[in-house]
């Protein structure tokens, strides 16, 4: 057989790709962390969640490492992941008040467990409708792949990016509801009159505990009670509260598994969980709501394939470094790591409303704040949030910016300072209080950072300022037509090889 085509040459050796020692290799990846914001040590005040024990780390490295080369995808091969798995899910369901009927999974994240909570919920509405409309089922009798039209799902403005992400991919209507600009929480009577419009056509109502951008708890037992009266799934996106909410030394309302009504519930074990990135678990009440999440099929010539998640191959090593850390903790190493992040949150909450200028919004429920301008102050007293930032950035601490935002209704959401404390922060707390009073003089008086178009066009080219008041304030004025392809332009070109 002379047919084959030629080999092709070997690649150009560009620098870089000859092979390289493992202690050279190691060493470069070092110097890339060593250029990274501190991951420990509480100065990163969203992003990394760090319990100040080391051990634990150590743990958790361990942990991964044993399970380094299992393969999650298929736990009857791989039953030491059924296992792992089994325990996380009967663990969060006794921490968040689960029954007997409830059952779940354990995710990559806090976006796949939100994802899967409306794919779960748009494919249970799907065979609800077709069953009520055996017509509409008729050539593949009822089940998810009926013709059953666009499911709605329904989210006050402050729910996390993942539900709108859901909805443009499972190709959903997304109805958005309004939150009071003053504090930042959802009435449930809105949210209710928004399912009520439509709610032959709406699979799920979400709720959070607490949001991301003001920490507000919203009416979970209200929403959850009314949307049950209409036959509609809510899911509570505990993402952020599900490992911190449940020791959160002050009475809260209800909010988990244990109000009728709530269908699913997500809580991110990588955030207060504090377990290394990649593991989030997500509840279902009903076994068979829970089964609306897999995906299988045999319509392929390879082996019968039948995936709880999204991903195919899973890597089981944050699932192994998860059970290895809240075994190691427990209920009471819980409780004493929320204790601390609950202390630092309360001075630093005391210290921003004490601040001139500046005030917390609304009134945030765990261990995450938003810090706005004091509305009430005359001008030359107040403190813009954005240089805040900033002031902040120059004295070592990494807080976020959240820009304005006109909502549906007219009214407008203020831009505000995002805080996120840990149990680490009580270690650093005084050294918080200080910097953060110090950031507030530094900017105190100064006109709000305003939009430069011209540094629009420089973002666009990849070039990223350090001080990002003026970066924000941009990205806050111009329409999301506009903001939103430039943000996928300027983080293709941080992973471009030729930009
Ligand atoms: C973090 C978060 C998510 C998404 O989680 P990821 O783990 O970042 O994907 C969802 N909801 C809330 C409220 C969150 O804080």
């Amino acid at each position: 057989m002379d047919a084959l085509p030629p080999a092709p040459a070997p690649p150009a050796a560009a620098s870089g790709t000859a092979p390289r020692a493992h202690d050279d290799v190691l060493a470069t990846l070092r110097a890339l962390r060593a250029a990274d914001p501190p991951t420990h040590g509480g100065r990163v005040l969203s992003y990394v969640y760090d319990p100040g024990r080391p051990d634990l780390d150590e743990l958790a490295a361990a942990a991964a490492r044993l399970f380094q080369p299992v393969n999650g995808l298929d736990p009857t091969t791989f039953r030491s992941v059924a296992r792992l798995e089994r325990d996380l899910v009967a663990l969060a369901r006794d921490v968040l008040h689960g029954d007997g009927d409830v059952v779940g999974s354990v995710t990559s994240g806090g976006t796949e467990s939100c994802l899967l909570a409306v794919k779960a919920a748009r494919d249970a509405w799907r065979v609800a409708r077709a069953a009520d409309a055996p017509a509409h089922a008729s050539h593949h009798g009822p089940g998810p792949r009926a013709p059953a039209g666009r499911a709605r799902l329904v989210i006050p403005t402050t729910a996390h990016p993942a539900f709108r992400k859901a909805a443009h991919y499972l190709d959903l209507d997304l109805v958005e509801v309004p939150v009071d600009p003053a504090t930042g929480a959802v009435a449930a009577d809105a949210l209710l009159a928004a399912v009520r419009a439509q709610a032959d056509r709406t699979a799920l109502v979400v709720v959070s505990a607490p949001s991301y951008p003001y920490g507000a708890l919203d009416p979970v037992a209200d929403v959850a009670a009314g949307a049950a009266a209409l036959g509609v799934a809510c899911h509570v996106d505990a993402c952020l509260g599900g490992w911190v909410l449940p020791w959160w030394p002050e009475p809260l309302p209800p909010w988990d598994l244990a109000v009728p009504g709530v269908t699913s519930v997500s809580a991110d074990l990588h955030k207060f969980g504090y377990t290394p990135k990649g593991a989030s678990v997500l509840l279902h009440r009903g076994r068979q709501r829970h089964r609306h999440q897999y995906f299988a099929t045999k319509g392929w010539p390879g082996y019968p394939v039948v995936n709880a998640t999204v991903l195919g191959s899973r890597a089981a090593g944050p699932l192994a470094a998860a059970w290895a850390v809240t075994r190691a903790l427990g209920p009471e190493g819980y409780a004493a790591l929320t204790a601390q992040a609950h202390r630092a949150t309360c001075r630093v909450r005391a210290a921003v409303g004490a601040t001139d200028g500046l005030r917390v919004v609304g009134a945030p429920v765990g261990p995450v704040l938003a810090v706005g301008a004091d509305v009430a102050a005359v001008p030359a007293a107040r403190v813009d949030p954005f240089r805040w930032v900033d002031a902040l950035r120059a004295r070592g601490w990494l807080a976020q910016c959240q820009p304005a935002l006109a909502q549906a209704d007219g009214t407008r959401l203020p831009r505000t300072a995002h805080l996120t404390l840990t149990a680490v922060s009580e270690s650093v707390v005084d050294a918080l209080v200080r910097d953060l009073g110090a950031a507030a003089d530094d900017v105190r008086g100064a006109p709000p950072a305003e939009a430069d178009l011209a540094l629009a066009a420089t973002v666009a080219q990849g070039d990223l300022p350090d001080r990002l008041a003026t970066v924000m304030a941009t990205l806050e004025a111009l329409p999301a037509e506009l903001v939103e392809p430039l943000l996928v332009e300027v983080l293709a070109r941080v992973v471009d090889p030729d930009a």
